[in-house]
């Protein structure tokens, strides 16, 4: 089966077996021992790099039951809902929580897993329970979000729970009172601007989730590739956490660089420092950098993308070696990549 519809990357890729299952029920009769093997569990391919022809089967939830709201405030989605899509209800509904999510591709099931997050929000703040099938004991567990694991972009999915379980469903947890996170990646200014030009500033009135939702969207579509025109999975890398004292380390070098007084880019996370990768991909040169199809993002060096359409993985792959090989020379950071290469 041709994949290359179903991973945003764009590349050309194939895998022995897809399956789809649309029910729940379908899990249970599914003999995994008689499918091509490995068997690799998929979401929408937004965050994947085949590096070639994958040689087993690839699992699909495709389960995309969107129960009508209750008013509960909570929601059980399909794993297979398009997470977007549940940020445009919520949004639509009044309800608080993902709106800072809006626009990030990919599935509900996937969300659980990666932690998505965006503009100092992340999935782990909304979700109540993991709905799974245990491929070891052979049942459906309800997982509550407390013993996910969840961290900066991963949980126990990605890490020891690898492979184990087959998530169905997820239920977030919304709210109808007003929790507005506006402090990151300049979405305050975004906001005050468009609120501006509808003649109005910010206030309890003017600020709701739809209006929020709109000023992510504008933020996410300045800077980021839309899958449907340039391939990519979003961000290559992870932003590294270091040590204040390594990170002076990398201020003077920044300075040499720059002149004195530059001042690098930075997030404080408990005693330690989030540097942005991007601005260290920047530094060293690799914006707009091509090799092969692959290219660095001009708009957002953190992305890599597909830019001619025709990349192969090993241009990807030799693209991203380059950075991280510069970037342990430069600033003595080995950077993580945030895409799974399958
Ligand atoms: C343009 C662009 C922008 C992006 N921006 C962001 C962003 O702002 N923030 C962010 O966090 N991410 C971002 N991403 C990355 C991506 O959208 C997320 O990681 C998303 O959650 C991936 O969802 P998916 O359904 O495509 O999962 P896939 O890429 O198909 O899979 C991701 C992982 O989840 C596992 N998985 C998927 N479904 C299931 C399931 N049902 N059960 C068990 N395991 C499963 C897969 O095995 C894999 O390990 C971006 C990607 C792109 C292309």
């Amino acid at each position: 089966m041709d994949l290359s519809s179903r991973n945003t990357f764009g590349m050309k890729v194939h895998c022995r077996l897809f399956v789809e299952i649309t029910e729940e029920s379908d899990l249970p009769e599914l003999d995994f021992d008689s499918l091509p093997q490995p068997v690799f569990v998929m979401g929408g391919g937004s965050n994947l790099l085949f590096t070639g022809d994958f040689p087993g089967t690839v699992l699909h939830v495709a389960i995309d039951s969107f129960p009508a709201a209750d008013g509960s405030r909570k929601l059980r989605l399909g794993a297979g809902v398009v997470f977007d899509d549940f940020c445009a209800w919520a949004s639509a509904e009044d309800l608080w929580g993902p709106e800072n999510l809006s626009l990030i591709p990919g599935e509900v099931g996937a969300s659980a897993v990666q932690n998505i997050g965006a503009y100092g929000v992340e999935a782990k703040d909304i979700i109540e329970t993991v709905h799974a099938w245990d491929r070891q004991e052979r049942r459906f567990v309800d997982i509550p979000a407390a013993d996910c694991g969840y961290g900066y972009r991963t949980s126990r999915f990605k890490t020891e729970w690898k492979g184990r379980f087959i998530i169905t469903a997820v239920t977030f947890r919304l709210s109808r009172t007003p929790r507005p996170k506006l402090d990151y990646g300049g979405v305050r200014k975004a906001l005050e601007a468009r609120l501006a030009a509808f003649g109005t500033e910010i206030s309890d009135d003017s600020l709701t989730p739809r209006a929020i939702r709109g000023t992510i969207i504008g933020i996410r579509r300045q800077k980021l590739p839309d899958p449907d025109e340039i391939g990519s999975a979003g961000s290559f890398f992870k932003n590294p956490v270091i040590s204040k004292e390594h990170f002076e380390k990398i201020v003077a070098t920044a300075r040499q660089d720059n002149g004195p007084g530059y001042e690098v880019p930075h997030y404080e996370v408990g005693d330690e420092i989030k540097v942005p990768a991007a601005w260290m991909i920047e530094q060293c040169g690799f914006k707009g950098e091509r090799l092969g199809g692959a290219q660095v993002y001009p708009q957002q060096p953190l992305v890599l993308v597909n830019a001619t359409g025709r990349a192969v993985p090993e241009d990807v792959l030799a693209l991203r070696d380059r950075i991280i090989r510069k970037i342990e020379r430069k600033y003595g950071i080995t950077l993580h990549c945030e895409v799974e290469t399958v």
